[in-house]
């Protein structure tokens, strides 16, 4: 071997120095420092990004979500076996995503877009980040269709256009879930692409929820994305963010989707979770000071994109569940704040049998009369007046037995009104269904029969006008008007059955 000369050494030496690279390597493997309760700490990487997806090495992932000098710390999106101090995490560089495409219409999946209905792979049209920006001001327009929910009561006094944010709120057991099942329900043949994303509920609520879109052919155009109560905390929170970026996929094709988010309640209690464990400060409730953020950043993605941009629609009804009615807790209020009105569910109506349980005083839909069809608008008039007219009179008149006729016939207004707005599940009506029943309710057809016949003669006069006037039902569903000949039309053939019984 020839000996290495001094002035080697020194050439040597100097190309070490000029091709020394002063950026120091970031590490992109760390060790776990401890671990537990869907939490793990790791000394070692130093670049990590907030939201970057690490995996283990017995391949559990997760999401950074604390950034600290020496180390990070991540939400496991799985279970924690096998992860121990000292396990092995690599960087990805990628932030959390989710698969989605039109393979994924009919399936059941998880927070990670993986499907767990045993039906097999689905193939992705697209990988999209769970995060993304909501559009802005002028990429969005105003909402102009309706979405009909097929709940009389919504569709009647709280109109919602698609591209809207309708908050459905009240206590547990009131009928929240069931709204935004029986809206998906009456999408069908109507051209939108329905998401179901449940976190926290129970795997047999969930299951529930799937068996009823199927076996009334919603499942077709719907996914249910679910991250139930005993999935880890982690693939609670993203759900509603990854539920979104699947939805995004399908706005920016042009299309029109209605997202549920059942319930938000229990995202922000995931949320909390996450950031106690994580050792934030506590707030109010104990939330953290971002609580407001973590559901305004997610509402502001549905909207109703402008033409230019293909005018499609996501159309969001967010769910949350209250406490003793108390709509002035903290994530009551700040949902409300948020969304474009709500529709809130009433306990004490609920077990008078008033379903679904509306409170039409408290209930409210700040954009959508401007998506109303003019049949509607026209239709349902006075409804609103006459039913707060008709709160006031019971109240007092709860006591007194002789009352004027005006007043008395008021009150039965009133109660034919009261019985005309209950509906049973999985019975939308159409929107001439809904025109016809309240043409009639404004002429007072339904006044003079006994409160329990109500909604009997309801569905046999709609079925009457259908069977004997069905130019008149095809003339609203086509031309969305109500002509006074149309109105003059319902009216004299509903006379027509009434007379003939
Ligand atoms: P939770 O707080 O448990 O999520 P929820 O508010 O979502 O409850 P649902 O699960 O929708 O309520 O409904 C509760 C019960 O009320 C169900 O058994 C359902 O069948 C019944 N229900 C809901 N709406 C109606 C209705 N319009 N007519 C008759 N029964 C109804
Ligand atoms: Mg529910």
């Amino acid at each position: 071997m020839a000996a290495v000369s001094a002035t080697d050494i020194i050439s040597i030496i100097r190309s070490e120095i000029e091709n020394f690279d002063a950026d120091f390597e970031a590490k992109e493997t760390g060790e776990v420092i401890s671990v537990g309760d869907g939490i793990a700490r790791i000394y070692g990487i130093d670049h990590a990004q907030y939201g970057e997806v690490v995996v283990f090495d017995n391949g559990v992932k997760a999401m950074v979500q604390d950034i600290k000098e020496h180390e990070i710390g991540v939400v496991l999106f799985g279970r924690d076996f096998g992860i121990h101090e000292g396990s092995r995490v690599a960087r990805t560089g990628k932030r959390a995503g989710i698969p989605t495409g039109d393979a994924f219409l009919g399936r059941v999946i998880n927070a990670l877009g993986e499907p767990i209905d045993g039906k097999g792979d689905i193939k992705e049209d697209e990988y999209r980040p769970v995060e993304h920006e909501a559009p802005g001001i002028i990429d969005r327009q105003s909402v102009d269709t309706p979405l009909e929910t097929g709940i009389l009561a919504i569709d009647s006094m709280f109109p919602i256009g698609r591209g809207q944010r309708e908050l459905i709120i009240g206590d547990r057991q009131t009928g929240k879930t069931s709204i935004a099942t029986d809206t998906i329900l009456n999408q069908k043949g109507k051209n939108v692409i329905c998401i179901y994303a449940a976190i926290g509920q129970k795997a047999s609520t969930v299951a529930r929820v799937v068996e009823n879109l199927k076996k009334f052919g919603a499942m077709d155009y719907s996914i249910v994305l679910a991250a139930t109560a005993s999935d880890p905390v982690a693939d609670q929170y993203i759900a509603p963010y990854a539920a979104t970026a699947m939805a995004e996929h399908f706005m920016n094709q042009g299309r029109d989707v209605l997202i549920v988010y059942d319930d938000l309640s229990k995202h922000a209690v995931a949320y909390r979770t996450i950031s106690l464990l994580l050792g934030r400060s506590p707030g109010r409730e104990a939330y953290p000071g971002d609580v407001f953020y973590l559901h305004s950043r997610l509402l502001e993605r549905c909207a109703k994109l402008s033409d230019a941009k293909g005018g499609g629609s996501i159309t969001a009804l967010p769910i949350i569940e209250t406490q003793d009615g108390d709509v002035s807790a903290y994530i009551p209020t700040n949902v409300i704040s948020i969304t474009d009105g709500q529709i809130f569910l009433e306990t004490k109506l609920f077990f008078e049998g008033q379903r679904p349980a509306v409170n039409v005083g408290l209930s409210v839909s700040r954009v959508g009369g401007a998506a109303q069809t003019k049949a509607m608008k026209k239709a349902s008039g006075t409804i609103r007046i006459d039913l707060a007219q008709y709160r006031e009179l019971e109240v007092f008149t709860q006591f007194s037995s002789d009352l004027d006729e005006t007043t008395k016939a008021q009150l039965d207004h009133g109660n034919a009104l009261m019985e005309l707005l209950k509906q049973p599940l999985n019975h939308p009506l159409s929107m001439a269904d809904q025109v016809i029943t309240l043409v009639l309710a404004q002429e007072k057809y339904f006044d003079d029969v006994d409160r329990s016949k109500v909604k009997k003669l309801q569905l046999d006069t709609i079925s009457f006008i259908r069977d004997n006037a069905a130019d008149v039902v095809n003339e609203i569903e086509e031309k969305k008007e109500l002509t006074d000949e149309i109105k003059q039309r319902i009216i004299d053939t509903a006379k027509k059955y009434k007379a003939s019984r």
